[in-house]
C-alpha cells in the first residue's frame, strides 16, 4: 500500500505536488483501508511532460517489441492475479469468487484479445490506387476510468495505448485506487521505458479536467457517467482532441413467451443483480410479453428472493455491497421514487437486508407494472434494482426498448431464431445478447446514442489509438 500516496511518473514512484488525500473505505465493513493521494494540475503537467518525452522513442518501436512487452505484462499479471482480485474485493466490495472469475479475469482476457489483434494488425497498407496508408500511434493519451469494473476498464484503455506505441496517463476512479496502483507495479516490472505509462490518482473535476484540457494530450478515452463524459468532451474541444466515450446504459431485456421462461427469466434476474447491479450494460428493464407476464413475475420474484447478499470475503455466488455511501443513498432514493411513482414493489425495497447493520448492502429489488416513462425506467439506478414493463406485441417491445437516451446493450429471450434476427436488427444498441449469449474478450464493446462513441477491445480497440497517414508517390521512378 506504500505506493498509494505516490504517483507513478517517468518510471518512478514519486511524491505528489498536491498535498490533498482521501481515505479509501471498504464498503462491506465501512473501515478505512488506506489513504490515497489526490493530484492537481501540476501533477498532471509532470506526467504529461514525461509521456510526451517518451513518445519520441516508444512510438518508433516495432510491433514485435511491443508484443514482447505485452507478453511480459501477461506473465506478471498472472502472477499478481490474486493481489488484483483481493484489491477489488476490498476497495469496491466485489465478492471474491466473482472478483477472481470476472473482475481480475478481465485483465488477462482483454490482454489476450489485444495480443491477438495486434498480431493481425496491418500497420502499412498498399491501396489499389497505388497510394500507401500508414497507421501510426496518435500520441499522448489521457485515460479516465470508473470504479465499477476497475481492471476491465483500465486494461481496455492502457493496453491498446501501449500496443500501438502511444504513451499515456491513467487517472483511475478515486474510489478504486488500489487495483490501479497494483497495475502500475505490474507495468513497471514489465519493463516499459520511463514515461510510457504514468499513473496520477485524483478527482475527476481536478485531475481529469486538467488532462482533458491539456494541449500536449492528443486523445482522451473516458469511461464513466454520461454527465462526466460530456464534461470531458467540452474540456477537450478547445484543443480538438480525439475523444472516445463509454458511458451509461438502461438496457432493455425483451422476454417473449416462446422462450424457456424458467431458465431465461431466472438468468436475466441474475444478470441484472450481478456486480450488485453496478454494470453499465446490466439488463435493467425487463420487457415482458403480456401473455406470459404473470408467470414471469412469479419466476423473477423467486430469483430475486434467492439472490444471496453477503460478505465479499467469503466464496460463493452472492452479491456484495454497493461501492459507497453515496451510491447507497442514491439507490435508496430511486427505490423510494419507484414506490412514489406507483410501481408495484414485487420484492426487496428500502433498507439493508435483514440482519445486516454495517456495509452498503441493499436488498435485491424488483418493481412490476412499470411504465417506460417512470424515472425508475429512464434513469440508470446502478444498484440491484430491476423494473418490469409489459408489452403486447413485437412492435411495441421494440418501441419501448429503443425509447431511451442510451444504447449500450440489449437482451433478447426467444425460442424463435427468425424473431431473434428480426428484432436484433431493429434494436439501437451496441450489443444484442440473445438467450444469454455473452461477450468474448476481443469483441468490440461500446454504445449507440448517449452511451458513447468508439469501441473498446480487440482490433477496434486498437484502431481507436491510431492516426492515419497517407503516402503519395512512393515507388514512383523519381523516388
Ligand atoms: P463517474 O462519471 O462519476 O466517474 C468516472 C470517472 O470520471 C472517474 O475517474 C471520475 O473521477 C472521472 N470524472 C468525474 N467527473 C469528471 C470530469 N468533470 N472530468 C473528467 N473526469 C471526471 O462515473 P462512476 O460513478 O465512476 O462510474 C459509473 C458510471 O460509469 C455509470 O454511469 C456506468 O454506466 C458507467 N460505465 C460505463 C461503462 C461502459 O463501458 N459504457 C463501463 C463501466 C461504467
Amino acid at each position: 500500500m506504500d505506493n498509494l500516496q505516490k504517483f507513478y511518473i517517468n518510471g518512478e514512484w514519486v511524491s505528489p505536488v498536491s498535498t490533498q488525500t482521501m481515505p479509501v473505505i471498504n464498503p462491506a465493513t465501512e473501515e478505512v483501508i488506506g489513504t490515497v493521494a489526490l493530484g492537481n494540475e501540476a501533477d498532471v503537467d509532470r506526467a504529461v511532460a514525461a509521456a510526451n518525452a517518451a513518445f519520441e522513442q516508444f512510438s518508433r518501436t516495432s510491433k514485435a517489441e511491443r508484443l514482447e512487452l505485452l507478453q511480459q505484462v501477461k506473465a506478471i499479471t498472472e502472477r499478481r492475479f490474486e493481489d488484483l482480485a483481493q484489491a477489488m474485493r476490498m476497495e469496491m466490495g466485489a465478492p471474491i469468487t466473482m472478483s477472481r472469475g470476472a473482475q481480475a479475469d478481465a485483465a488477462i482476457g482483454h490482454l489476450q484479445g489485444f495480443i491477438d489483434a495486434l498480431e493481425e494488425h496491418e500497420e502499412r497498407i498498399r491501396l489499389k490506387n497505388g497510394d500507401t496508408m500508414v497507421r501510426e500511434p496518435i500520441g499522448v493519451c489521457g485515460l479516465i476510468t470508473p470504479w465499477n469494473w476497475p481492471m476491465n476498464q483500465i486494461t481496455l484503455k492502457v493496453l491498446p495505448a501501449l500496443a500501438t506505441g502511444c504513451t499515456c496517463i491513467l487517472k483511475p476512479s478515486e474510489h478504486t485506487p488500489i487495483s490501479a496502483m497494483i497495475y502500475a507495479e505490474i507495468l513497471d516490472e514489465a519493463g516499459y521505458p520511463a514515461g510510457v505509462f504514468n499513473l496520477v490518482q485524483g478527482e475527476g473535476p481536478v485531475v481529469g479536467a486538467a488532462m482533458s484540457r491539456h494541449p500536449d494530450i492528443q486523445m482522451m478515452s473516458f469511461t464513466g457517467s454520461t454527465r462526466a463524459g460530456t464534461a470531458v468532451t467540452r474540456d477537450a474541444a478547445e484543443t480538438v482532441k480525439r475523444v472516445t466515450l463509454e458511458l451509461g446504459g438502461k438496457s432493455p431485456n425483451l422476454v417473449f413467451a416462446d422462450c424457456d421462461l424458467e431458465e431465461r427469466v431466472t438468468a436475466s434476474v441474475g444478470e441484472c443483480m450481478f456486480n450488485t447491479g453496478q454494470s453499465c450494460d446490466a439488463p435493467t428493464r425487463l420487457l415482458v410479453e403480456r401473455s406470459c407476464y404473470d408467470e414471469v413475475l412469479k419466476i423473477a420474484r423467486k430469483a430475486a428472493e434467492e439472490t444471496g447478499v453477503g460478505n465479499p470475503a467469503e466464496e460463493g455466488d452472492h452479491i456484495g455491497p454497493l461501492f459507497d455511501k453515496i451510491q447507497f443513498d442514491r439507490v435508496q432514493n430511486m427505490i423510494k421514487v419507484g414506490i412514489d411513482e406507483g410501481a408495484t414493489l414485487l420484492v426487496g425495497g428500502l433498507g439493508r437486508p435483514d440482519g445486516m447493520e454495517k456495509g452498503w448492502f441493499v436488498k435485491p429489488t424488483i418493481f412490476a407494472d412499470v411504465s417506460n416513462d417512470m424515472r425508475i425506467a429512464r434513469e440508470e439506478i446502478f444498484g440491484p434494482v430491476l423494473v418490469i414493463i409489459p408489452f403486447e406485441d413485437e412492435a411495441e417491445a421494440i418501441s419501448i426498448a429503443n425509447d431511451t437516451p442510451y444504447g449500450l446493450a440489449a437482451y433478447l429471450q426467444t425460442g424463435d431464431a427468425d424473431r431473434a434476427e428480426r428484432v436484433a436488427a431493429r434494436l439501437k444498441a451496441g450489443a444484442v445478447h440473445i438467450n444469454g449469449g455473452g461477450i468474448e474478450y476481443g469483441t468490440p464493446f461500446g454504445g449507440y446514442k448517449q452511451s458513447g462513441n468508439g469501441r473498446e477491445g480487440g482490433m477496434m480497440g486498437i484502431e481507436d489509438y491510431l492516426e492515419t497517414k497517407t503516402l503519395h508517390g512512393l515507388g514512383s521512378p523519381s523516388v
